[in-house]
């Protein structure tokens, strides 16, 4: 993925035309020097700058656009559980480790809960995700996930739903069941990470927009470097995921960058939304290349899904969601599509975050398989302990082993695509 984007505002998303505050941080100029450097302002960049803030921590966090220009001021705002692969890690690493991840799933819920309340953050936020099964045979999922909340105790209200519950809730009948979880839920992503950037700025983060790094120059304290200025800093943490460039010789192969695309209708009618969605939850299939949809807090349907891993964005986004949209929902085939927007997310074979560092003081944690909004928040506080000298759970992640695929940096997306076949065929089959 040789595509740069740096020093850009906002894309045309519909959440870039609806947010609380349009930021304007200074770019970054001449020396400055922190305790911790956090490189990238998406979820996990500002949420670990605000976990160091919130312990006491001189923090300077730079990045290349806007606060949140990436992933998480892009994605389906759906807040669900990010880790999985969890039968393989017990297989692998043992019951303990596996225990001590499955209690970590969800933590990023309540972090983003305890923010949007701490700090008053207006994100529109709503509880309720709603996992649907478009063959039959995926409905028995939903008793394993049943089982599993019941197995570990997690107390979470959720229900499952016959394929008439489920249609008749959603409006369609392109489902044959559906698994509630009211610990999810969802909210406008851009406007959350705004709003923790405000709030870790509130607490003396030193914030700087349209500051591409340009490199580091390693040692006992890193030098960041942009085009105008620099930070010198105990510690770094490298933020970018799958926009990231940096460090290829430790972090190419790891996260594969994939798109993912979005379309936003107009508002819809009341009507219509008490039949499509009378809960207003959060909406995501089972499979492998999952669809997902939602109503925004304007009651516009943001429908999303098809990534695509060939490294191009498809010619007309709208083109290639709204056959899938409709395909749900047939009694939208007239309704105006306002908004049309995509974004990368970094794909990790493994399915759980990769985390490590460089030279003992530059951190990375990236790759959340489109499923980051919960599990960046869990990963900033696992980066916060760990430059604050906490390894315990920051060793859990970085000692799994990630599989790296030699040569991606001129094939990796021709593998990948390959292997995503194999899924969609799956999915089908
Ligand atoms: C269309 C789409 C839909 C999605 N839907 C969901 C969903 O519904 N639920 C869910 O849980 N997850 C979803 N995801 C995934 C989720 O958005 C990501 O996992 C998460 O936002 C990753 O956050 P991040 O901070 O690691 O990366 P990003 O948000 O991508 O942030 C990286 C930042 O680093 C900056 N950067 C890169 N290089 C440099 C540099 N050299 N100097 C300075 N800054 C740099 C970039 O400009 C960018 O702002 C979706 C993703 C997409 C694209």
């Amino acid at each position: 993925m040789k595509e740069i984007h740096r020093n850009q505002e906002h894309t045309g998303s519909y959440y870039a035309a609806s947010v609380n505050e349009v930021t304007d941080y200074p770019v970054l100029e001449g020396a400055e020097s922190v305790d911790v450097c956090v490189v990238g302002a998406g979820f996990t960049g500002v949420s670990t700058a605000l976990a160091l803030a919130e312990r006491g921590y001189s923090v300077a966090l730079v990045e290349a656009n806007r606060i949140g220009w990436g992933a998480s001021g892009r994605n389906g705002g759906q807040i669900i559980n990010g880790i999985s692969g969890l039968e393989k890690i017990r297989k692998k690493h043992g019951e303990g480790v596996a225990n001590m991840i499955q209690d970590l799933r969800w933590r990023g819920n309540d972090i983003i809960r305890e923010r949007v309340a701490k700090y008053d953050i207006q994100c529109d936020l709503k509880d309720g995700f709603l996992e649907v099964a478009p063959k039959p045979k995926q409905v028995s999922y939903f008793e394993e996930y049943a089982r599993d909340r019941e197995a570990h105790n997690t107390g979470h209200q959720y229900e499952i739903w016959d394929r008439e519950k489920t249609c008749a809730m959603l409006g369609t009948n392109a489902f044959h069941g559906g698994f509630v979880c009211y610990r999810d839920g969802h909210l406008h992503p851009l406007n959350l990470c705004i709003g923790e950037a405000r709030a870790a700025h509130g607490l003396g983060v030193q914030i700087f927009e349209q500051s591409p790094v340009t490199g580091i120059d390693h040692g006992t304290r890193p030098r960041v470097n942009t085009a105008r200025g620099y930070v010198e800093a105990d510690s770094v943490v490298l933020a970018g995921n799958a926009y990231s460039q940096f460090e290829p010789k430790h972090l190419s192969n790891l996260v594969f960058p994939a798109g993912s695309y979005i379309i936003g209708t107009e508002p819809l009618p009341e009507e219509m939304t008490d039949q499509i969605n009378p809960l207003d939850l959060a909406v995501c299939d089972v499979n492998e290349v999952v669809e997902y949809f939602r109503l925004s807090a304007d009651k516009r349907l943001l429908f999303g899904g098809a990534c695509n891993y060939s490294g191009r964005d498809p010619a007309s986004i709208k083109s290639y969601i709204l056959p899938r949209m409709q395909k749900v929902y047939p009694q939208l085939k007239d309704v105006r599509i306002d908004y049309e927007w995509g974004g990368k997310i970094g794909i990790v074979l493994r399915r759980i975050p990769t985390v490590g560092r460089i030279n003992n003081n530059v951190y990375y944690c990236q790759g959340y398989s489109g499923h980051g909004v919960c599990a960046t928040h869990v990963m900033g506080e696992v980066m916060a302990d760990a430059v604050t000298g906490t390894m315990e759970r920051y060793d859990l992640f970085a000692d799994m082993q990630h599989f790296r695929i030699p040569g991606t940096e001129w094939v990796g997306n021709q593998i990948i695509a390959l292997g995503m076949l194999y899924y969609k065929m799956k999915d089908r089959f």
